[in-house]
């Protein structure tokens, strides 16, 4: 058993410690949200008075916040993270943020003597509450190796990526790779539509040929073809619109200071925020669909 500090208990971090508490370990909790605070010490956590309060005297220090700036406050503030861990505390960041910002935290913690890991998640509320999750972990092999043990209740995999940043740089090269077929997948049913395809006939034959992808046959953007996804249910989420947004601009962010070319990744955060301009934020991000369906 082990102790954690646990900073961040929203909707992927609540169900995240609930499933380390199930998992026999003693869960200490900071939020800034009473609601989130309460959820938590419904599943059984201890509530912090605040982030160094929490990572005090812990073995494994976990956060959950919703960008860079709360992460890098969240450790670097006087009185926070780095300054109150103990010698041999494990640092894991699960935010998805930029890479330049879990490099430069990771740094500092390193400064201090202590190991960090930038593990991104992949698998949305249903693969947190599931224990489900991926983990796209970047740092250093002895802190991966201590952390594997810690994350494997909330975990379906957990995937070394490499040195610091690492973690970061997967998930959004993920999730950039999933806003572009989501679009054309969507453009693809709005063209079969005008062209007298039925949709389920459209998904049946594209599911066993060369456009099968995960956003056709798991996360389908048209009601019908596969029960569960969110188009079902009027795009009620799932995975917001807004964070794919935030995590297209982290793709492109990170394109522009690597030198890469991302064009279909440009215009995936282009449409995105077009999308969500019109109010479809906190629709899933399937709903893309609507912007695409409405033709030329
Ligand atoms: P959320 O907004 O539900 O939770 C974030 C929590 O952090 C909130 O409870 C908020 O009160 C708390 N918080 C903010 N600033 C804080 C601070 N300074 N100190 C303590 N607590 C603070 O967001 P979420 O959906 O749980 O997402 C968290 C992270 O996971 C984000 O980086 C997101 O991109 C990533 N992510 C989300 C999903 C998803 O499907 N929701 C999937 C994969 C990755």
């Amino acid at each position: 058993m082990a102790e954690i500090g646990f900073i961040g208990a929203g909707n992927m971090g609540g169900p995240m410690l609930a499933n380390l508490i199930k998992a026999g370990h003693a869960v200490s909790v900071f939020d800034l949200s009473q609601e989130a605070l309460e959820g938590a010490q419904a599943a059984g956590a201890t509530v912090a008075a605040s982030p160094g309060d929490a990572a005090a005297g812990r073995d494994t220090v976990i956060t959950m916040l919703p960008a860079g700036a709360h992460v890098r406050a969240v450790y670097m503030d006087e009185g926070g993270v780095l300054e109150r861990a103990g010698e041999g505390t494990l640092l894991i960041d699960c935010s998805t943020i930029d890479v330049t910002t879990a490099r430069e935290v990771s740094e500092a913690a390193a400064a201090r003597g202590l190991e960090m890991l930038d593990a991104p998640v992949s698998g949305g509320v249903a693969g947190a509450a599931g224990g489900a999750l991926t983990f796209m972990v970047g740092g250093s092999e002895s802190a991966f190796a201590r952390a594997e043990p810690v994350l494997e209740p909330m975990a379906k995999a957990v995937v070394h990526a490499g040195p610091s940043g690492n973690g970061q740089a997967a998930k959004v090269c993920n999730n950039m790779m999933l806003a572009a077929s989501m679009i054309v997948t969507s453009e693809a049913f709005a063209l079969a539509d005008r062209l007298g395809l039925e949709r389920q006939t459209m998904f049946d034959i594209v599911s066993s040929a060369t456009g099968q992808c995960w956003a056709l046959t798991s996360y389908c953007p048209v009601p019908g073809p596969v029960p569960a996804s969110p188009a079902n249910r009027d795009y009620q989420p799932g995975f917001t619109a807004a964070m794919m947004n935030k995590d297209l601009k982290l793709a492109q962010q990170a394109a522009a200071a690597a030198g890469a070319a991302t064009p279909i990744g440009a215009e995936a955060a282009r449409l995105y925020d077009e999308f969500c301009a019109a109010g479809n934020e906190a629709l899933d991000f399937s709903g893309i669909f609507k912007l695409v369906d409405k033709g030329r």
